[in-house]
């Protein structure tokens, strides 16, 4: 994801540092650098009794070159460039994404029509992709629909389609039998990262609503780890993931209640953007223009629909009741 307005000398620092891992049954999670923070993540390797499989190979797995697993099969929770930056490291493991983001493995335009970013920002981000995420494109990258079970042997995946961040998001359900016979579940939950900067959804294949609907059903998944691919890592109490995907969600809010302060006097959608909602304010960049466009863009296509913003002659206006 776009988390953060990139600067692309700092991106790439992949030294060999003393990278930590975590060994729980049959899952290694690779953490990255800083704990997986923009552009590292945490991925994840699942070795059952026939088939090794990684989720999401990332930085910290480029930066782990020299010591690679070996692995059957690269299962991917969407198509982003911090997510499949290591995807290249494994040229003869099948390679899966769900079948709405599949397309953005299959070619470089692809992955650029998922951001949707346009102009000068655009041919900036292939280079980023391309020079700093080792982006190579896989033509035999394989769909896979939600409700898909990957059986690894005595550990099984199951895809659940959680959009919203991307249209093919998917979080992934890991089960096997712990050693006192009991089910272990955890669950992967990709760039439904529950930090404090709170849901992206600044893409051209990004939507607020769907993300909202996956947050909810979230919460009805019944496990005892969660993980996630950026900074918080590795969580063991669903009291404290309930807590933390509430706080997140809760940036939605927040960024709500800001902008319809903020449009107490009419506003263009220029003015909004220079604002910045999503990111704080003074984050310069055309990068940055574009997301808070989008993310700002669909909150008030709702607060439009539901008859609480008015947009006459260009300026949206806060409908005072
Ligand atoms: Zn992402």
């Amino acid at each position: 994801m776009v988390k953060e307005v990139l600067n692309v000398e700092e991106v790439l620092n992949v030294e060999a540092v003393a990278l930590e891992e975590k060994e729980i049954g049959p899952l290694t999670i690779l953490f990255g650098k800083e704990n997986g923070k923009y552009p590292h993540g945490n991925s994840l390797l699942i070795k059952g009794s026939k088939k090794t499989a990684i989720v999401d190979p990332c930085l910290g797995v480029v930066a782990r070159k020299d010591n690679l697993p070996v692995v059957d099969m690269m299962l991917l929770s969407h198509v982003h460039e911090d997510h499949v930056a290591g995807t290249h490291l494994f040229p003869t493991a099948s390679c899966h994404a769900h079948e709405a983001d599949a397309i953005g493995m299959s070619s470089i335009e692809g992955m650029l029509n998922i951001y949707g970013f346009e102009g000068l920002v655009r041919d900036e981000f292939e280079d980023l992709i391309i020079n700093e995420f080792f982006f190579e494109a896989r033509a035999d990258v394989i769909s896979y629909k939600s409700g898909e079970v990957f059986d690894l042997g005595g550990v099984t995946v199951t895809a659940m389609h959680t959009p919203g961040h991307t249209r093919g998001h998917t979080c992934f359900l890991i089960e096997w039998q712990g050693e006192q016979g009991g089910a272990e579940k955890l669950v992967y939950l990709g760039d439904i990262e529950l930090t404090g900067f709170g849901p992206y959804y600044g893409d051209a294949w990004s939507s607020l609503e769907d993300f909202e609907s996956s947050l909810e059903f979230l919460k009805t998944v019944d496990a005892q780890r969660w993980l996630t691919f950026h900074h918080k890592g590795l969580i063991e109490s669903r009291e404290k993931f309930l807590v933390m995907l509430e706080a997140f969600r809760s940036m939605i809010d927040y960024r709500e209640e800001n902008l319809l302060k903020y449009i107490e006097e009419s506003r263009t959608m220029d003015e909004i953007v220079e604002h910045r909602f999503v990111y704080r304010p003074g984050t310069g960049g055309l990068m940055a223009d574009q997301v808070e466009r989008r993310s700002m863009g669909m909150h008030l296509e709702r607060l439009i629909r539901q008859g609480m913003v008015e947009h006459t002659d260009d300026r949206y206006k806060k409908v005072l009741m």
